[in-house]
């Protein structure tokens, strides 16, 4: 299968390209994005045949049915980094908190977060595509926290690529930074920035445009690539766990095969919220998408009113910060499959130019019938923190926790709904030991005992383990030198 460009073709590019060439080359016509020329369909069929496979089982099956230029044995070798997280059998744990509500925990990977779903094969896949061409790449990735840990982790000492992770000082938790500042790879380059996370991508954004860089790349025989949800190849890999989820509801017999739930999905960028849609396109019963936001709540405002709106509006830092953006990449992946190419580039044309679109009311309405949506703000969200933990004996990190408030504004309560949990409590310590016991300001090792002693829980190894390893990556400059920096480690 090829894949094709959400605002059309400009000539200067083919119609359309192999699953390589749409990872190496994220970046499509007029700055869109590539989507799959169309979605193989799965069906019941397909549910039924894979109720007791494995994840690995499933997801390899789901993924040649996408007939892309990637080798079998390729696929099921990148698979295989399942087999690094908590419980290789069952990668992800649905998880019965009440009544009707299932928490689907995400975060079981090496950096205890979701970006290593798809991160972790997709760095495999990456690596062995460019050892096949020969080539060398330079992979860029900014991060508020989560994406640079899981980035790291997946491209360390693999052949062909080299990675420059770009973080703001002091925009992110204790553990997010040790993860990256302790990671040792000779491939990795970590820098911190004095400035905040919009800083950090628009460097991102500037270089990966900048042919002056290309050229300095090129000299040194290395080709650029990034590795943020724009880019498919990590799409694919997160179409898998909304049927994995919904497959282990049917195997706990909290719902029968064919009967539709909700999907409830902490977003940001729409990476994961759009994966649940592609699933529920290839034959998922689901009921609706709701999408649920923080104080940066422009998602919401779609969802209810049809307009995107960033006229007026910045991005405020909150306790659930992997959701602090405002241009939400993968919205128009959503846009291309409801309303096509050209009003697409019309309608991303008007968000570049006027930080502004409406869509009609036929298409609000379309939308509709798809997604629903809310947001919760900080405080809210502690309360749901307590209270989950406190009565149903369920601890959740803050962007799991925005869930709690959408899950009650938006469903049925007869339907079942499946809540993402994208983080593990151990990230976000601070602000959870703040819901939980009322103390302020604690560090992350301070807050990680009082939780651990709170729920009796264990803090895993690999998060304690973090306060004592060396700190091996000290670049921390300002944005303006971020270029020679990258290039002195080239
Ligand atoms: C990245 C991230 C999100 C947002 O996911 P998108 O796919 O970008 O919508 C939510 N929660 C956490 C903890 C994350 O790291």
């Amino acid at each position: 299968m090829n894949f094709i460009q959400t605002r059309g073709c400009d000539k200067n590019r083919p119609q359309s390209v192999t699953f390589s060439e749409a990872i190496l080359n994220p970046i499509a016509s007029f700055g869109g994005l590539y989507v799959p020329e169309s979605l193989p369909e799965l069906g019941e069929e397909f549910l039924v045949k894979h109720l007791n496979s494995s994840y690995k089982e499933l997801a390899s099956d789901m993924l040649g049915r996408f007939e892309i230029d990637i080798e079998k044995s390729v696929i099921d070798e990148a698979l295989k980094l399942y087999d690094k997280f908590d419980n290789p059998s069952n990668p992800v744990p649905v998880v019965k908190v009440k009544e009707n509500l299932y928490v689907s925990e995400l975060y079981h990977g090496p950096t205890r977060a979701f970006k290593d779903m798809a991160l972790q094969p997709f760095g495999a896949v990456l690596s062995s595509i460019a050892q096949k061409r020969g080539e060398h790449y330079l992979i860029l990735a900014a991060t508020s926290g989560d994406t640079g840990p899981a980035a790291l982790e997946t491209f360390k000492n693999r052949a062909n690529v080299q990675v420059a992770c770009l973080y703001p000082d002091g925009g992110t938790s204790d553990v997010q930074r040790l993860q990256m500042v302790t990671e040792d790879g000779k491939n990795l380059k970590v820098i911190g920035i004095r400035g905040v996370f919009d800083d950090a991508q628009n460097a991102l954004k500037r270089l990966l445009a900048s042919d002056e860089f290309k050229s300095a790349l090129k000299e040194k025989n290395i080709l650029l690539s990034a590795a943020n949800s724009v880019n498919f190849g990590r799409i694919i890999f997160q179409i898998i766990y909304h049927i994995h989820s919904y497959l282990e509801l049917v195997r706990q017999s909290a719902i029968t095969m064919g009967e539709k739930v909700y999907l409830n999905v902490p977003s940001g960028n729409f990476g994961n919220a759009l994966g649940a849609y592609y699933g529920w396109k290839m034959g998922l019963p689901v009921e609706k998408i709701i999408i649920s936001s923080n104080e940066n709540n422009v998602l919401t405002r779609l969802i209810k009113t049809g307009k995107y709106d960033l006229r007026n509006s910045h991005v405020v830092s909150t306790t659930s910060p992997a959701m602090d953006i405002l241009k939400s990449s993968n919205v128009e992946r959503i846009l291309y499959d409801m309303f096509g190419y050209e009003r697409t580039k019309d309608l991303m044309g008007d968000l570049e130019s006027k930080n502004f679109y409406e869509l009609s009311a036929t298409e609000l309405s379309e939308l509709q019938k798809s997604f629903d949506a809310d947001f919760c703000n900080g405080e809210e969200g502690k309360k749901y923190i307590n209270t989950t933990f406190y009565k149903d004996g369920y601890l959740m990190d803050p962007h799991t926790a925005t869930c709690m408030k959408s899950y009650e504004t938006c469903s049925k309560k007869d339907v079942k709904s499946i809540i993402y949990s994208t983080a593990e409590w151990t990230k976000f310590s601070p602000v959870i030991a703040n819901a939980l016991t009322g103390e302020v300001d604690a560090e992350d090792i301070v807050a990680l005992e009082s939780i651990s002693k709170e729920s009796n829980l264990e803090i895993p190894a690999m998060v304690k383990g973090l306060f004592s390893k060396p700190i091996v990556q000290k670049s921390i400059i300002e944005k303006e030198d971020i270029e020679k920096e990258i290039l002195k480690f080239l």
